[in-house]
């Protein structure tokens, strides 16, 4: 029997300890009852376009209007702070694969808020190499794995590739962010006439999804949406 075939057996038989705390299995399969109450919702309404949450109805954020990302719109399933912004720390920096899991249930839940048209393909926002290689995965691919299953789209995680490494969290600001990822990015001709969902653990200024989503558009991708597992407060 396939090893695979024969853990989802024994996951169904018992379902796995929560990934943050090993707690019993409570609500979802792995978030144990406790860590799931402590999850943050966004309330209110959010802009239609980059999904921001806004302090008064209206449909689009201040930021909007002059938005230069080639992205129609962009989701994200929750604010990240508490058990959210704990699962991205605990798959990213502790290395705990299986936090990709409620992570990739999060970027669906996303996703499902943009009306994808049919025939939509998933492409992780990739690492550089160095990166990847220093880290062992791509979080990003990791979460979009999942997320492509639970929509039932197809993963198209070569269509991107980050041709030039970042120098991390130093460029606070929006302008710092989107100078960083300029051009870092390069595009498979393969996307030519693809419309196609960015995959990302976090969102913070849009620079990075931004400079993909033009990477792939350059290359002729038809449209590009973007849907994270959260959403930062952008320093903007
Ligand atoms: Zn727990
Ligand atoms: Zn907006």
């Amino acid at each position: 029997m396939d090893v695979r075939i024969l853990a989802a057996f024994l996951d169904a038989l018992t379902p796995p300890l929560c990934v943050l705390c090993r707690g019993p299995p409570g609500g979802l399969p792995w978030l144990c009852a406790g860590c799931l109450r402590r999850f943050d919702v966004a309330r209110g309404a959010v802009c239609l376009r980059c999904g921001a949450t806004l302090p008064l109805p209206a449909p689009l954020c201040g930021a909007c209007p002059d938005w230069t990302t080639r992205f129609v719109a962009a989701r994200a399933a929750a604010p990240h702070t508490g058990v959210a912004r704990e699962l991205v720390h605990a798959l990213k920096f502790k290395g705990i694969l299986a936090a990709a899991r409620p992570l990739g249930h999060l970027v669906a839940a996303a996703a499902r808020q943009l009306a994808l048209p049919e025939g939509v393909v998933v492409c992780p926002v990739p690492l550089h190499w160095t990166k990847r290689r220093q880290r062992g995965f791509n979080q990003a691919a990791e979460i979009a794995r999942v997320a492509a299953k639970e929509l039932g789209l197809r993963l198209a995680p070569r269509l991107l590739r980050r041709a030039r490494p970042g120098v991390g969290a130093v460029h606070r600001s929006a302008s710092g962010r989107a100078r960083e990822v300029r051009g870092a990015f390069r595009a498979d001709p393969a996307v030519r006439g693809e419309a196609v969902l960015l995959v990302d653990d976090v969102m913070t200024t849009g620079a990075t999804l931004g400079a993909c989503a033009r990477a792939l558009a350059r290359r002729g991708a038809k449209a590009v949406w973007a849907a994270t597992a959260t959403r930062s407060p952008s320093p903007r």
